[in-house]
Formats: structure tokens, sequence, C-alpha cells
């Protein structure tokens, strides 16, 4: 028996990084999982492998989270056997550009706002459409440090994790009598392929950010949703704020000489 046996996750963003890493840990644990995202042959890949490795039950979805229309379709005709989300991952997400706000790109904030925010808005009402009459589920959504404070370039990014931060909150509160619990993970710097995205496939700037750093791990978090999504049912962990050890904020961090 795994922490999640009998369990139903959906995870969205689960074709690369934190969301890749916990496919990986849910599989582990004994969930059946509904992975989502744009890239569905990096998602038909993961789930040969968790098959194999675990016998994991497994459903692929291709979704934007942007596409609202597609998002509310895509959860309502999910089959019958899949209907049943105990766990909701809103991971899905993506930073665009250091570039201060003069400088910056109306188009990228527009991803930035369209899928860190209003995805996630759009998936987590279309999957409390089918969690609230059970009266029981968990959500988490991935914030950020950026969600709790700011750094020059950061702005927009920022800007839409302080709104995850806002939104946990509300639904939080909306969810008290629904037996519904909500989890924010804020992590620091944690090396997937989010700065990689960020500018835009430069890999080697992607790769300058982690440099003389231990950075965390998408596993590192994973382990941490597991632990928040595998508490006792009266127990709810609102917020989980993790860093490497050399990093204390978004302005130091430690990094060692070569
Ligand atoms: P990543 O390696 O780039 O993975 C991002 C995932 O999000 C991918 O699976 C991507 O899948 C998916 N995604 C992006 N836009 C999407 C869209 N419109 N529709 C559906 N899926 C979409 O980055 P990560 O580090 O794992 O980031 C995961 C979450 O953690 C994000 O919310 C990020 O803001 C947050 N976070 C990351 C860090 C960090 O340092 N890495 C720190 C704090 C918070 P497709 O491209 O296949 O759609």
């Amino acid at each position: 028996m795994g922490l999640l046996t009998g369990k139903t996750a959906l995870i969205t963003g689960a074709s690369a990084g934190i969301g890749l890493a916990t496919a990986e840990v849910f599989a582990r644990e004994g969930a059946r999982l509904i992975l989502t995202a744009r890239r569905l042959e990096r998602l038909d890949k993961l789930s040969q492998m968790l098959r194999n490795d675990h016998n994991a039950e497994i459903l692929n979805l291709r979704l934007d989270v942007k596409n609202k229309k597609g998002v509310e379709s895509a959860i309502d005709s999910l089959p019958a056997e899949w209907q049943n989300i105990d766990i909701l991952v809103n991971n899905a997400g993506l930073g665009l550009g250091l570039d201060h706000i003069k400088d910056g790109s109306p188009d990228d904030w527009d991803d930035m706002i369209d899928t860190n925010v209003k995805g996630l808005l759009y998936v987590t009402r279309a999957v409390l459409k089918l969690m609230t009459p059970k009266q029981n589920g968990h959500i988490v959504n991935l914030g950020s440090i950026a969600g709790i404070e700011v750094y020059p370039g950061g702005n927009v990014y920022c800007a839409t994790k302080f709104a995850v931060n806002a939104i946990t909150k509300a639904l939080r509160a909306e969810l008290l009598d629904k037996n519904i619990r909500v989890t924010t993970i804020d992590p620091g710097m944690v090396e997937t392929e989010f700065s990689i995205v960020r500018f835009k496939g430069d890999e080697q700037r992607a790769k300058n950010v982690y440099t003389g750093i231990d950075a965390l791990t998408g596993t590192d978090i994973a382990e941490t949703i597991l632990f928040c999504v595998s508490r006792p049912a009266h127990v709810n962990i609102n917020q989980v704020v993790i860093m490497p050890s050399q990093q204390a904020s978004t302005a130091y961090v430690h990094r060692k000489q070569k």
C-alpha cells in the first residue's frame, strides 16, 4: 500500500520539472493520475515509464490551461471512472523575461497572467464542479517566493504569484465547509526547465542562474507536496515556503566559488 493508494490526482504541467516529479512520486505512492500539459508526446513517454515502474493507472490529456473553453470541456468530458478527483495540483506556470517594466513585453505579460492566474482559475473552477458534491478533496497550488517578495525584473511574474497567494487564501475560506483543503507551496530556486523557458531557450543564461548553488530539484518539491496531501484529514498545511540552503530570499543567495 502506498500513501496515495485509491486516490486520483490531476496534475497540470506534468510534462516537465516539478509537475513531472510530482507525477513520479504520486505514482510510486499508488495514485491514479490524470496528467495534463500541452506537450502530449512527453506525457505519453512519462506515463509509459510510470506504468512499467509502478503499474500506475494514468490518463493523459493535452491541455493548454490558457484555453478557457478547452479546459472546461476537457474536465467536463472526463470518462466517468476519472471524475472522482481527490487531489488537484495546479502546477502549470511560467516566468518570461527579466526586463524592467519600461522595457517589458506586453505579450509576455499576457502569457504569464493568462497561464499562472487565469489558467489556474479555469482548472480550479472546472475541477471544483466534480470535487464539491463529494465534499472531499485537496487543492495544491504552486506559488513561489516571488509571491511573497518582489525583485527587479520579476514584476509581472511576481504579480501573478501574489495573485496565486490571494486566490489560495480565498479558496481556503470558501471551501471550509466543503471539506476541501487548500495548500500553497512557495519554492525558491528549483532547477527545472523554468529558466530555459524564462530566457526563451538560452540554455547558458539559464544555467548561470544556478551556478554555485545546490538548487532544489523537482523531486524535493514533489516530496513536499506528498507530505501535505498525505496528512490526516483534520490537518491542513496552509503554506510551505521552501528554499535551497544557500538561499535566504529573492535577494540573498550564497554562491560557492569554484
Ligand atoms: P518547467 O520545468 O518549465 O515546467 C512547467 C510546466 O508547466 C511544463 O510541464 C509545461 O508543460 C507547463 N505549462 C506551461 N504553460 C502551460 C500551459 N499554458 N498549459 C498547460 N501547461 C503549461 O517549470 P517548473 O519549475 O516545473 O514550474 C512549475 C511551477 O512551479 C510553475 O508554476 C512555476 O511558476 C513554479 N515555481 C518554479 C520555481 C523554480 O525555480 N523552478 C520556483 C517557484 C515556483 P507544456 O509546456 O508541455 O505545456
